[in-house]
């Protein structure tokens, strides 16, 4: 591809992945003589396809044994009632940190299903940090379902690096930061992520659930919202989305051939401190969250000069770079530097704004 694709998601996705995925869905290879597409979900390489990419994520994120891995559709959307419906126990409490958009939707579902409190929010400065917070693990620990997190705010540009050590069930939505850096797993009951952004085309999010912790709800769950289903029928009680999953597997032999995600992440952390490193230099642009939360996926930033932003987005136009402008909520601009962004397209974004700051020197 010959542009710099900046998007927040759907985003970039490894150019090998975008040609093979290409390339069987006119044939695909494994079957001979017909398309990727028009295969049936049960035939033995289609399911040979879901193993692998269970296995392959089992392995990049140590998964302990007694997790599943399940492909789901609805997108990160769904699982915001899906895990209250499945997890929040009548009587006890669901606690949710509140860092953005996302957040505040899955609060919203929480509540439909009881007792849902916010433990901290960032909402007073435009969710530009990620609060702090402590809480009364001895108070809670007896009446808590479970602590609802959002590791990366996609909008906002905010990012939690390390996993809570606390001793109350965490639930995580990772749509924008799985596979980007090492995480553990055991520290949580409930993993999900919107493919869209790290890992493939939309259409599926992968669910990690700790199979021990479900079945704790008494009240009646409809089929296809109910996580047991999907494990009992290995993602297959109706028909996955072939193609997204597809491409997900084709993305996660990419991440292995790469190093995994230990390799990923030691990338990703030098991109992003370039691209910072050059917002702080720049005297044109600031960054628009607090420095000890910033996001490795979603670079936000301003310019000083709001009246200079139509002509930086026409440069970055004219200069190949696109999805840049910042999310309505925010403004400014947003460079979403994924798995799959290179060093180079963030070279080539630094050198266009050194090159506007030569062409707008401040007076
Ligand atoms: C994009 C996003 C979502 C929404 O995902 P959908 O698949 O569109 O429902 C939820 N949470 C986060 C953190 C996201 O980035």
């Amino acid at each position: 591809m010959n542009k710099h694709n900046f998007s927040a998601g759907p985003s970039i996705l490894p150019q090998q992945v975008i040609e093979e995925a290409s390339n069987d869905v006119k044939e695909w290879g494994s079957v001979g003589g017909l398309s990727l597409i028009e295969v049936s979900h049960r035939c033995k390489e289609f399911v040979e396809v879901v193993n692998e990419s269970t296995q392959l994520i089992k392995e990049l994120l140590d998964v302990p044994e007694h997790y599943e891995v399940l492909f789901l559709q609805g997108g990160a959307s769904t699982q915001f009632c899906m895990v209250p419906y499945n997890f929040l126990k009548e009587g006890e409490k669901a606690l949710y940190l509140d860092t953005g958009v996302w957040s505040t939707k899955a609060i919203k579902e929480s509540n439909i299903f009881g007792d849902t409190e916010i433990i901290a929010s960032s909402k007073d400065k435009n969710y530009n940090y990620i609060p702090k917070f402590n809480i009364d693990v001895d108070k809670h620990f007896h009446n808590v379902s479970y602590l609802h997190i959002t590791t990366n705010n996609t909008i906002y540009g905010t990012q939690l690096y390390e996993d809570l050590d606390i001793d109350i069930p965490l639930i995580a939505d990772m749509s924008s930061d799985i596979f980007s850096r090492k995480i553990d797993v055991s520290k949580y009951d409930l993993i999900y992520a919107g493919a869209q952004k790290n890992i493939g085309p939309a259409g599926v999010t992968i669910v990690i659930v700790n199979k021990y912790k479900l079945g704790r709800v008494s009240r009646e769950i409809p089929t296809m919202l109910n996580y047991h289903t999907h494990i009992d029928k290995k993602s297959m009680f109706n028909t996955p989305p072939v193609f997204s999953i597809y491409c997900c597997l084709l993305t996660l032999r990419w991440l292995k051939e790469n190093g995994g995600v230990d390799a990923i992440q030691k990338n990703n952390e030098y991109k992003s401190n370039l691209l910072y490193n050059e917002i702080d230099r720049n005297e044109l642009f600031e960054g628009t969250t607090e420095k000890d939360c910033r996001s490795k996926m979603n670079v936000t930033f301003l310019l000083k000069d709001d009246k200079l932003e139509e002509s930086f987005l026409k440069l970055c136009d004219d200069k190949g770079i696109v999805g840049i402008k910042g999310h309505r909520s925010v403004g400014g601009f947003r460079s979403s530097i994924y798995n799959a962004m290179s060093v180079e397209s963030i070279e080539h974004l630094i050198k266009v704004m050194r090159d506007f700051e030569i062409s707008h020197p401040i007076i």
